[in-house]
């Protein structure tokens, strides 16, 4: 166990805890032995963060019994400190699918349930499969899901963290001006503020005008001018974990629609929130949004869910959308970032990441403005 500069404990081997309740979940779920091979699954479970790139690299678990893993040799020290007891390891040159055999032939897999990370590449994966031809091979994506969606206290506290560093990012940037500056110029900003603040920053969007009606504009060099709306969606990571966070501003003073819609889109974020308590159906959260966003006229132009969940991962289960039946509980994390995107004109998006308390929800980024905030051009 190491405690970190930000107070968090960290494990960097096997976390036993989560480790039984993963194998409790695998049995309920029929798995007879699963196979971890992202950061994310391998490190959550082990601390072994490592990304395999294209080498084969997984840790296998089975709901009775100690896990195996499977490494590179470059990767060998790094697998150690996992303390997983059976660590089979290969060199380049070596057929790593050689090692596998061996696994298989000692737990026994011929003919198995195997559950694969959702993720796993395809590269892997094919191996795998010609490896072990009467297998049945399916995504683990729903028990992953079962075993990481209650954070507990530390996760929380790590969550928090990141969610006020991405905070601080956007003080900086409406601090600073936007005429004549690129969309580029101001992702630089969101990123070395949260640098300097001590997180790792995972992503920004920064859309300006029109390209805010995409809501995955790719941050190009188009110049903000004044009148401008531009939209920003930024995140950090900070031990192991991730912030999300998006705010529309107007570059000097906005068109009266703009004023109009971002106040429709600040209603809607605030009714979803509104609709968080433990055993809220997450459909019905989306159904909050959507629906201040359609009285108001706009529901054609609200073109996605209302949010994902986040947590290592920057998207992960569960889902705030349509058809996702499922309530939420206490300790699950989402974004509510609801939008309107008016084609060819601008968009409006409001995200803050929540997380389901006894009592309704705590928000961990800091209230957005009731109204749209025209920045000094
Ligand atoms: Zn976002
Ligand atoms: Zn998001």
């Amino acid at each position: 166990m190491i405690c970190n500069a930000a107070g968090i404990i960290q494990s960097m081997a096997l976390n036993q805890t989560r480790v039984n309740r993963l194998q409790q979940i695998l049995g309920e779920a029929g798995v007879d032995a699963y196979f971890a091979c992202t950061p994310v699954s391998m490190g959550y479970l082990t601390g072994f963060f490592e990304d395999p790139h294209e080498r084969l690299t997984l840790i296998a678990f089975r709901p009775e019994g100690a896990p195996a893993m499977i490494a590179p040799s470059l990767s060998e020290t790094h697998a150690k400190h996992t303390e997983v007891g059976d660590l089979r390891v290969w060199k380049d040159g070596d057929e790593p699918t050689d090692v596998f055999a061996s696994l298989v032939e000692d737990w026994g897999l011929k003919t198995a349930v195997i559950g694969v990370d959702d993720e796993m590449p395809a590269a892997f994966l094919l191996a795998l499969q010609a490896a072990l031809p009467a297998a049945l091979f399916k995504p683990a994506g729903a028990q992953v899901a079962q075993l990481r969606k209650v954070k507990d206290a530390d996760e929380l506290a790590a969550m928090r963290k990141a969610a006020k560093i991405a905070d601080t990012a956007f003080s900086e940037v409406i601090g600073d001006g936007c005429s004549g500056k690129t969309e580029r110029q101001i992702a630089s900003t969101l990123y070395s503020t949260m640098q300097a603040r001590g997180g790792s920053p995972t992503f920004s969007i920064v859309a300006s005008g029109a390209n805010g009606a995409e809501p995955h504009h790719a941050t190009s060099d188009a110049t903000v001018i004044a009148g401008d709306m531009v939209v920003m969606d930024w995140g950090c990571e900070l031990n192991r974990y991730q912030s999300d966070i998006t705010r529309t501003v107007a570059c000097g003073n906005a068109e009266e629609e703009a004023h109009k819609v971002y106040r429709v889109v600040y209603k809607a974020h605030m009714a979803a929130r509104a609709t968080i308590r433990p055993g809220s159906p997450a459909e019905d959260i989306d159904r909050a949004a959507r629906e201040v966003i359609e009285e108001a006229g706009y529901g054609e132009y609200f073109i996605h869910r209302t949010g994902h969940g986040i947590g290592m991962s920057g998207h992960e289960p569960p889902h705030i959308v349509a058809g996702n039946v499922e309530p939420v509980v206490v300790g699950q994390c989402f974004s509510i970032e609801p939008g309107i995107y008016l084609p060819g004109r601008f968009g409006v998006r409001i995200e803050n990441i929540v997380a389901v308390t006894e009592d309704g929800h705590e928000s961990f980024n800091e209230e957005p403005s009731e109204e749209l905030i025209e920045i000094s051009s």
